[in-house]
């Protein structure tokens, strides 16, 4: 794994002791890499993440890992609400939703998958700390979207994923304490709601009633998420 080094002036120290225990992902719906380099390395944009990863693959390093990085804005994960110090980010190279010919290819996500374990290795991340910036700005932010290939990561280790059905009966304040057990924010639940879709159950509408799907993946998540 290369990594190429661009570094970025946007930065500070961690805020909350040296423990990293996220991986957030983020696309840059930007043209290219190039331009989001460039952007990132900007002090005007006051932006920044960990590392880019471009579509053929190509690592760039722009923060020390070390060090908070500006990824994530206004943000919530169980209970945390600095999750840019809490957190390594990347940002992986797609123009957004429909944009891109071929989104995510295959080159690009071998070195996502890559990266990932090697962070959560050295940083003892689990499974279940691999994140989208979508799940920690609810209604605020939608990246990596609803293209992004959750499952093929999580066959290799980086994020959860749950495979199967069961036609769990539905209740909606199980499903809401559920979603407050894997660790979403939960001040619009119904927000929340399509978030959690957006990344675990991309085949139902975002603002669909409860359905047996949503339920099953939400109930096996936050049991799996409490037993990491
Ligand atoms: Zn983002």
């Amino acid at each position: 794994m290369t990594v190429r080094q661009r570094p970025s002036p946007n930065f500070g120290p961690r805020m909350v002791g040296d423990r990293v225990n996220l991986v957030i992902l983020h696309y840059t719906e930007m043209d290219s890499a190039a331009a989001a380099l460039e952007r990132l390395c900007d002090p005007g944009a006051e932006v920044s993440a960990h590392y880019l990863v471009d579509t053929d693959g190509s690592i760039w390093s722009l923060v020390d890992e070390s060090k908070r990085a500006w990824h994530a804005g206004v943000a919530f994960w169980a209970g945390e609400t600095d999750i840019n110090s809490r957190s390594i980010g990347i940002e992986i190279q797609n123009q957004g939703p429909g944009r891109d010919a071929e989104p995510f290819p295959r080159q690009q996500m071998d070195a996502v998958s890559l990266l990932c374990q090697d962070i959560m290795m050295r940083h003892r991340i689990g499974p279940g700390g691999v994140l989208g910036h979508s799940d920690v700005s609810v209604g605020r932010k939608v990246d990596p979207g609803p293209e992004f290939p959750w499952a093929r990561l999580a066959a290799e280790g980086v994020g959860l994923w749950v495979d199967g059905a069961a036609r769990p009966e539905l209740d909606e304040n199980r499903a809401l304490a559920a979603l407050r057990r894997i660790g979403y924010a939960m001040d619009a639940p119904m927000t929340t709601l399509a978030a959690f879709r957006l990344h675990w159950v991309p085949e139902v509408a975002g603002d669909a009633p409860l359905d047996p799907l949503t339920m099953y993946r939400l109930e096996t998540l936050a049991t799996r998420m409490a037993g990491l």
